[in-house]
């Protein structure tokens, strides 16, 4: 099979990982007979250098027109000022809302060989495998009217915390199909105890709830939620929430695994193309070193295999040659080891051979 993927290296470690990823793809391709198409496009901090906009016009047509997207990540302290213009931020907002993603997965698994590596006990980790699903293209971060203003001689900043009932259903039918692949258990969290939008939530998943009988529901207080994923992390299967609740824990969450590193994400739409990328940031203090761990940019190709191409056997053999990597012993700097990234993949890359 043929696939167009349109590569966002974007900042600091960016290039470095998704370089990575690509000699990994290449390898799946040549083994399994298939043809990747790579286009390479500037987004962030790089293209508002170029181009004066942290994502063209042009590269979000590129994007729209592949069929995934694999982005490393955007910004850095160069490009840090708030009263900028544009800030990398904005492009990846303008990407998730431009390619449709309304659905964030990021799954998250506390590898035996590296519970030591996770500031929680042992014992805690033990079988903790979530996926959290996140709104992305609603809530807070989108609403409207934002801004700031002066009102009674007070200044005043604004955020629409705003909701509708078929963006909540989506998002909730895809938790409820992936917990059926799995655990068969589906957490919603809200804030249905304060928020209007929260009770609109909780209702459409109780609805939802109803027609998937076979999966079991339960209703989850955000607060009560994060303070669950560091007590009893094991309780949870697949955890669906709204765009804020699910940037924060899913920030939360990633600790369980020991390493912002190792963990990969998936944004999908309705039809269009997936967007797969780490979960971590541009990492400006390791920057050029060579030392990143590639782990979660890898595992985001595999998500791309599974999600985008249905190639599931492909997504198969690098996850479980990511695993052995791991049960192996292999090691970058942030897990506690001295690999350098390109090794780290080299040995991920001998095992899928
Ligand atoms: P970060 O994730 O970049 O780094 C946090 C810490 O984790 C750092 O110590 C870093 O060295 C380490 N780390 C991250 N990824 C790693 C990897 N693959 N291997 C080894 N260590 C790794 O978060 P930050 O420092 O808060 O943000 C840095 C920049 O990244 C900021 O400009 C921020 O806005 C941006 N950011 C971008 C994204 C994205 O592109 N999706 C996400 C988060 C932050």
């Amino acid at each position: 099979m043929d696939y167009k993927i349109t590569l966002l290296p974007g900042d600091g470690i960016g290039p470095e990982v998704v370089g990575e990823a690509v000699r990994v793809l290449e390898v799946i391709a040549s083994k399994y007979h298939h043809t990747f198409h790579f286009a390479e496009r500037l987004m962030g901090g790089c293209s508002i250098d170029t181009f004066g906009s942290s994502l063209a016009d042009e590269t979000l047509a590129d994007c729209k027109s592949a069929d995934a997207v694999l982005l490393g990540a955007v910004g850095g302290p160069k490009w840090d000022d708030p009263s900028a213009k544009d800030r990398p931020e904005r492009g990846l907002l303008a990407l998730r809302k431009g390619l449709g993603v309304f659905a964030n997965l990021r799954p998250v698994k506390a590898h035996p060989a590296l519970i030591d590596s996770s500031p929680l006990r042992p014992e805690k980790l033990k079988d903790v495998d979530i996926i959290v699903v996140r709104e992305l293209t609603g809530g807070l971060y989108f609403g409207w009217p934002k801004g700031r203003d002066v009102k009674d001689g007070r200044e005043r900043a604004v955020d629409t915390l705003e909701y509708y009932d078929y963006e909540i259903r989506r998002v909730m039918e895809l938790a409820f199909k992936l917990a059926k692949g799995r655990k068969k258990k589906v957490t919603s969290v809200d804030k249905a105890n304060v928020l209007e939008s929260s009770r609109l939530w909780r209702q459409i998943a109780t609805q939802i709830g109803k027609e998937n009988s076979d999966i079991q529901l339960e209703h989850v207080l955000v607060d009560t939620a994060s303070m669950k994923l560091v007590t009893a992390p094991a309780s949870f299967d697949v955890i669906v929430t709204e765009n804020m609740f699910g940037d924060i824990l899913t920030d939360e969450a990633s600790v369980l695994a020991g390493s912002m590193g190792m963990l990969p994400s998936a944004s999908l739409s309705e039809s269009g193309p997936g967007l797969y990328e780490p979960t971590h940031g541009s990492a400006p203090d390791i920057a050029g070193k060579g030392i990143a761990n590639p782990i979660g940019t890898i595992l985001s190709s595999a998500m791309m295999l599974r999600h985008s191409f249905e190639l599931d056997n492909e997504a198969a053999s690098v996850e479980n040659a990511v695993d052995e990597v791991i049960t192996d012993g292999c090691r970058t700097a942030d897990i506690g080891g001295k690999l350098t990234t390109r090794q780290m993949a080299d040995e991920v890359i001998e095992r899928l051979q």
